[in-house]
């Protein structure tokens, strides 16, 4: 692994989402830190375009777009900036781009792609010897025993900003010695409300996250709390850590990311603001910590921090992860493919807020599951349940 007291080169696949645009914020403050190797994007080619004239890849990926009229974007904005240096990167698009991307060799991959779409660029990753950072949780979820075999020891680190706090607390005691793992939820706009007082709720509300601004799918479970059975299956697969010694508190301030409770009887929690930018630069530069990432906790305030149990009847998603994440194999992919096709019907206004959670429970139930053999495999099941749960979603 390349030191980060060294210049690591960083491959960043989702570069022009909510997680790449602040990993590039986190690299531009540290330029003697990290080269740029690559940049990987969707569809957004103008600011795919502007990322790439500032930071200089060598390549650049769209998953959709024409070649010529990308690199054409990318010349006008180096032009535009005055710089008449050569500057030609090679340019690839195409639905397997970020995983061409992934396959690269750079000594990081930071993977925030959102949704399943992230398990072939997350195995490519592992499978070059690349560092994978990995904010898209949906790939480890999806592939569990896939990715847990390519990864060698180190070799991957979450960027999910819980995850992340568990593994920095765990530096505080041996595996042996952990208890629990106790997962810190937002309760999203919603926390508080009966499952009555759900039915209504329109989209708008469920998009104003209290505490983060998000791409759609995470901002919206967060509202539905399946965001946080990801993470519970998430914490499991990442710390070999049995369900039932995993628990979720809600924490509306959100300053404490998580914790892990050691068998003597001591909690150790990483606390810091409620933004992404420490848990990027962790990914990138683990195990040393970056300089002046953000603000540390302001002591000379009076400020009150809550803890509140979860409420499983209102917000069911949790406790259905937690079934799926115990039966394994296919489950966990199921319950994800589906909740992503409920998110999109939510948004266009196909279903009702509670509709999303109850379908899931639906597809999953309806699934006869087997266990993960092999990407073709996994993808297949999450194939079926996007079909599963869109006839569902038409009958109703
Ligand atoms: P966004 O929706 O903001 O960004 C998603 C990114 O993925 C965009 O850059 C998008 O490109 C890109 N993308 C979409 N399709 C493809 C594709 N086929 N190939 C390559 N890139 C593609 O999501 P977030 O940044 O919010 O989330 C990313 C991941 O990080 C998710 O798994 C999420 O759960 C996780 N995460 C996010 C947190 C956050 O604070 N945002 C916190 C913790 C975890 P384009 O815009 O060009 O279409």
């Amino acid at each position: 692994m390349a030191s980060v007291t060294t210049t690591r080169s960083v491959a960043l696949l989702g570069s022009t989402g909510s997680i790449g645009t602040q990993a590039l914020d986190v690299i531009a403050r540290n330029r003697e830190r990290f080269t740029v190797a690559a940049l990987s994007a969707g569809g957004n080619v103008g600011l795919l375009a502007e990322q790439a004239a500032t930071f200089r890849p060598a390549l650049v990926a769209a998953a959709t777009g024409d070649p010529d009229a990308i690199r054409a974007a990318i010349a006008a904005r180096v032009s535009a900036a005055g710089d008449r240096a050569a500057y030609r990167p090679e340019v690839i698009t195409g639905a397997d781009a970020a995983t061409r991307v992934a396959a690269s060799g750079a000594d990081v991959v930071l993977n925030g792609i959102t949704g399943s779409i992230g398990l072939r660029p997350t195995l490519a990753a592992l499978e070059s010897g690349s560092t994978l950072a990995l904010a898209n949780k949906e790939s480890l979820i999806i592939g569990g025993p896939l990715v847990k075999a390519a990864a060698a020891p180190g070799q991957l680190v979450p960027v999910d900003s819980e995850h992340s706090a568990i593994a920095q607390s765990l530096r505080g005691g041996r595996h042996a010695e952990v208890r629990r793992l106790v997962v810190t939820a937002s309760g999203g706009p919603f926390r508080g409300r009966s499952r009555d007082e759900l039915r209504e709720v329109s989209p708008e509300q469920a998009l104003a996250h209290p505490n983060y601004a998000m791409g759609r799918v995470i901002t919206t479970n967060s509202a539905t709390l399946v965001n946080k059975g990801l993470e519970v299956i998430e914490a499991h697969l990442l710390f070999d850590i049995p369900f039932e010694r995993i628990d979720v508190v809600v924490h509306p301030q959100q300053w404490i990311h998580s914790m892990v409770e050691f068998h003597d009887g001591s909690t150790i929690a990483q606390m810091g603001p409620p933004r992404m930018l420490v848990p990027i630069a962790l990914g990138l530069s683990w195990p040393e910590r970056l300089a002046d990432i953000d603000e540390p906790c302001d002591w000379t305030r009076a400020q009150t921090w809550d803890f509140h149990p979860l409420d499983d009847e209102a917000f069911p998603a949790v406790r259905l992860a937690r079934q799926v994440g115990t039966a394994g194999g296919t489950y966990p992919a199921v319950y994800n493919a589906a909740n992503e096709v409920c998110v999109d019907a939510f948004h266009d206004g196909t279903i009702g807020f509670l509709d999303i959670v109850d379908t899931v429970a639906r597809v999953v139930e309806a699934h006869d599951g087997s266990p993960v053999e092999s990407v073709e495999h996994v993808l297949a099941a999450d194939a079926w349940a996007r079909a599963h749960a869109t006839a569902l979603i038409q009958l109703d």
